[in-house]
Parts: structure tokens; C-alpha cells; sequence
């Protein structure tokens, strides 16, 4: 692996090891900007990657490049981990969302975030070519999930919201799989010329990548709803007499639901795919069409 690996005017990448969701075993991390740096994500928290990472970084200042702040683009442990400590080194601020910051306390310590960046703000960075970064807000992922687009460029640094290598969680205990879809949206209709995504390759016009993704989640919802209407045509006739309303009773469990909705998966993905199911199903209940009682899932009547 070549590291740093220049991407763009003004935009070069350094991958390092991280403990990731494998196949994923890297998270890399982009320097923005010419004159004035912007590095997004302190991702690694090994001795050895560290020694590198602050190496490279060091080696921007020494071209007589300032770096200006260390901007994370969400607070999950294989983009922070090397926060406090690259801060500390390089004597730079920590600029992330404001979500992020009570979920970073005990990855900071002392640390602030020193910069609570929202949407749709500009960050500047000056130079010979003065790089102007939009901030994106685009939560799904994680709440705090930040992304920065060179709107001059096309260039998006797009975080965790899709990857170059293995798969995004949407983990129901911070995620949301309808904001992660609408955000999604978003960055397709940005038109960008290359996404920079956290785990892999530079997406080249990633918009068709975002729609992909769209698609899949789309897919998978349907075979959400066709597990639980499944799940009622096999389960109808219990005979158990519950008497706890005018709804019909039965619905399935997490668990009798997940073989039949990711029937094409790898055995090995689904713990991950439990949590993705299970991310559906909450989507589905607040959208009225799927109803959850006493863990089990049913079809909501009437609902899509
Ligand atoms: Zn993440």
C-alpha cells in the first residue's frame, strides 16, 4: 500500500490499520486543503500506525503547511481512535459535530471539540487554491455522521455513509435506516465527481454507488415484509386463543424472521444482518406499517 497516495489538487490520503468491521482492516484518512490542512479523521489507535500517521502529518507542516484542526466525521472507535492523542502531538483542535461530542468524552478526556461544526457551514482553508469545504450533516450511520464536500471540486468525503470495501451497519441502538436513506439521497443528488469514502478505493461519480445502495436497503425492506407476511401465514392458526385485541395475534421474532429475510446471507454476516433487520423493522413501526409486541413482529393491518 502506497501511503500518503495524493487523490486530488489539494486532497491526498493515508490509510492506516484500524480495529474495523472486517473485511475492512484500514481506515483512511484525508488531508484537505493546500496552504491550510484540514486532516479528517484520527482514525488509528496502534503505536506502530500512530508513529506513521503523525509522521505523515508532521511531513505536511514541514512543506510549511499549517494544519488547522483534526474534523472526525462520527464518533465510532475506528475513526477516533487515534483523537486525543494526534491532538495532543500536533498541538491542533478537534472539530467535530455536535452529536459527537458527549459520545467522544471518554475517547478525549480533557480534549474539547473545540469547533461544533453543523450543516451546511463553510469551512475555509487558505492557500494558493483556497479550498472551501461544505459541511454535511447526514445521520443514519451514527447521529453525529458528518461528510465534507470541495464543491469547487466535486470532492466528497463521504465518512461511513458508503464504503470502497465491506458494508455499512445501521446498528438500531444509534442508527436510523430512514435518515440513512434520506441522507443518502442527498449525496446522490450532489452530482460529485469522486467520493472518498472511510474504508477502500476513491468512488469515482458515486452517485450510481449511492443509489445502489439505496436499492439494496429498498430489497431488503421488501424481503423484511415478505418474512413477516410469511411469518403470519404460517403462524395464523396457533390456536393459543390470546385474546389481547382486535389485531391478530402471532408475529415473529427477530430470530424466526432473520433466516427468511436474509435468506441470501452468509451465515457468518448474521449477527451484523440481525442488527440490520432489526434497524428495518424500527423503520417499518414508525412508518405504521410493521407493529412490534412483546418482541415479536407482525405486519401492521392495512400497512404497505
Ligand atoms: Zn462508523
Amino acid at each position: 500500500m502506497i501511503r500518503p497516495r495524493a487523490i486530488a489538487a489539494g486532497v491526498e490520503a493515508f490509510a492506516a490499520r484500524t480495529p474495523t468491521l472486517p473485511p475492512a482492516t484500514h481506515t483512511n484518512s484525508y488531508a484537505l486543503g493546500g496552504r491550510e490542512v484540514l486532516l479528517v479523521e484520527p482514525a488509528t489507535p496502534y503505536e506502530d500506525e500512530r508513529r506513521a500517521w503523525l509522521a505523515w502529518a508532521r511531513g505536511l507542516a514541514s512543506q510549511g503547511r499549517s494544519i488547522v484542526a483534526i474534523a472526525v466525521t462520527h464518533h465510532h472507535a475506528d475513526h477516533v481512535g487515534g483523537a486525543r492523542f494526534f491532538a495532543a502531538e500536533l498541538g491542533v483542535p478537534i472539530w467535530a459535530h455536535a452529536e459527537a461530542a458527549p459520545r467522544l468524552r471518554g475517547v478525549l478526556h480533557e480534549v474539547p471539540v473545540a469547533r461544533r461544526l453543523s450543516d451546511g457551514e463553510v469551512v475555509r482553508l487558505d492557500g494558493p487554491a483556497p479550498m472551501a469545504l461544505r459541511v454535511l450533516h447526514t445521520p443514519g450511520h451514527a447521529p453525529d455522521h458528518l461528510c465534507f464536500l470541495d464543491e469547487a471540486e466535486g470532492v466528497l468525503v463521504c465518512g461511513d455513509m458508503v464504503a470502497g470495501v465491506g458494508t455499512i451497519l445501521i446498528d438500531p441502538r444509534e442508527g436510523d435506516m430512514a435518515e440513512y436513506l434520506a441522507q443518502l439521497e442527498r449525496l446522490a443528488a450532489l452530482g460529485a465527481r469522486v467520493a472518498l469514502p472511510a474504508h477502500g478505493e476513491p468512488i469515482d461519480a458515486p452517485e450510481a454507488l449511492f443509489r445502489r445502495y439505496i436499492a439494496h436497503r429498498r430489497m431488503r425492506e421488501q424481503r423484511v415484509l415478505e418474512a413477516l407476511a410469511a411469518a403470519a401465514g404460517e403462524g395464523g392458526g396457533g390456536g393459543e386463543g390470546r385474546s389481547g385485541g382486535a389485531a391478530s395475534q402471532g408475529g415473529a421474532t427477530l430470530e424466526e424472521l432473520l433466516p427468511v429475510a436474509y435468506a441470501d446471507t452468509a451465515l457468518a454476516l448474521w449477527p451484523i444482518a440481525r442488527l440490520s433487520l432489526e434497524a428495518h423493522l424500527i423503520k417499518l413501526e414508525r412508518e405504521g406499517r410493521a407493529v412490534r409486541r412483546e418482541g415479536r413482529w407482525r405486519r401492521a393491518a392495512g400497512g404497505g
